[in-house]
């Protein structure tokens, strides 16, 4: 009988909000909201009691095409009709055509997949010591960023420029030197003194960190050091690449071409793949058993990252996401001026932060009961990462629903 059946799901609905509250057997490594999504369409994301929400954060610049988009559904749907894994024992024709199209766009010669961005940058950190060696230095050592985030394994938590993340994580890996970001006079002050320096380490707008934007001079003087010095320079891409920005990769905004660059979060919209990608003097210099991943750069996921790459190309998102997020900045700096309390409106394309002067954690709560979904990082700084097709309506929509929570908490 459908009405009996119809009873099970609910049953176990039931009891898995009962557990839910009580306890639950998934390591307590997060703070989470109170609130399960069901499913999603566009830039729309409904909760299981059937509210629905704005999604501006994209599952944290994840989903790049939004929820459900009908090209990349059908595209996961027949690669899994077809084949899902084999390993990286054999040729993955998939993964050859990802890796020549983000050769294509990045201007790199080779790709290395994993299945996230920590596990992209332990690639990138790999390869630069590797080049470190076969230059004959015995402790190569990576120039990293005030702020920075590379992620939560042990060498890409100590490349991560927070204190409160390594606490109680020593002993942290060494072979990391800090530095203010974008600060080129404290690069060369490393440089005099240290020897063992074989790459920079950074990414052209911090993330985590707080939508911090390094310079274009900046990064183009970064650029003509790293030559002089014979240094790699690692571009962490993780957050700001894949047309967020309005380019394919940050980098391009300045006209630079890094050694290495490390992608994930959006490569994929919403399935796990994270790219190393190598060119100039880094390229060339892994071989078999330098490296490797049992799951990277399945045929599933280099599926999903190819229709991810062609949907935006074919619906020209790049444009796009700096034309929205340009529309989203104004619509703040409008709605909030002269609004005390309010810091700073900051980012680019669809990778955006507003500042303001106090903790306002809080927001993301009043924002979720509001349904929006925001986030705050950084302590102060509330960020909007949303999807690439994130349409006008929906921008204007998100300053109109935001501002008053905005202002009615800086006014608390
Ligand atoms: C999220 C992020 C990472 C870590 O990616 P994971 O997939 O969570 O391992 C690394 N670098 C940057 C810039 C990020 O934003």
């Amino acid at each position: 009988m459908p009405g009996e059946l119809a009873i099970v799901p609910a049953a176990m609905a039931a009891v898995f909000v009962f557990w839910g509250c009580l306890m639950s057997h998934v390591m307590n490594t997060y703070a989470r909201l109170p609130v399960t999504f069901s499913h999603g369409q566009g830039a729309r994301i409904t909760d299981t009691e059937g509210k629905e929400y704005l999604d501006a954060l994209s599952g944290i610049a994840v989903s790049t095409l939004g929820h459900a988009h009908p090209k990349l559904v059908a595209a996961i749907a027949a690669q899994a009709g077809r084949m899902l894994h084999t390993s990286n024992l054999y040729r993955i024709r998939e993964q050859e055509m990802l890796a020549d199209k983000l050769a294509e766009i990045s201007g790199m010669q080779e790709i290395f997949f994993s299945n996230s961005g920590a596990e992209a940058n332990e690639g990138a950190i790999k390869l630069a010591r590797f080049y470190g060696h076969k230059k004959g230095i015995e402790n190569p050592t990576i120039i990293v960023m005030e702020k920075a985030f590379h992620g939560r394994t042990m060498a890409t938590l100590s490349a991560t420029g927070n204190r409160k993340a390594q606490a109680g994580f020593e002993p942290l890996v060494s072979g990391f030197v800090r530095v203010p970001y974008d600060d080129l006079e404290a690069i060369k002050a490393v440089a005099e003194h240290n020897k063992n320096i074989v790459a920079v380490m950074f990414e052209v707008i911090q993330g985590e960190g707080g939508i911090h934007l390094a310079s274009l001079d900046y990064q183009r003087a970064l650029r003509q050091l790293c030559d002089e010095h014979g240094w790699l320079m690692i571009c962490d891409e993780v957050q700001c690449g894949m047309a967020r920005t309005g380019k394919w990769f940050g980098y391009q905004h300045a006209g630079i071409q890094p050694d290495i660059a490390t992608l994930a979060k959006g490569l994929g919209s919403g399935v796990p793949i994270g790219a190393c990608m190598a060119g100039g003097k880094a390229a060339g210099l892994f071989g078999p058993g330098n490296h490797g991943s049992t799951f990277g750069g399945n045929p599933l996921v280099s599926a999903a990252a190819l229709t991810t790459i062609a949907t935006i190309e074919a619906d020209g998102l790049m444009a796009h996401a700096e034309c929205i997020g340009a529309l989203i900045r104004s619509l703040f700096a409008e709605a909030l001026a002269g609004v005390a309390g309010l810091v700073d409106i900051r980012g680019h394309g669809l990778m955006i932060g507003v500042e303001l002067d106090r903790p306002c954690g809080e927001l993301v709560g009043k924002a979720l009961a509001a349904g929006l979904l925001i986030n705050v990082t950084a302590d102060k700084v509330i960020r909007f990462l949303p999807p690439l097709i994130f349409s006008e309506n929906d921008a204007r929509e998100l300053v109109d629903r935001c501002v008053p929570l905005i202002k009615e908490f800086l006014a608390a």
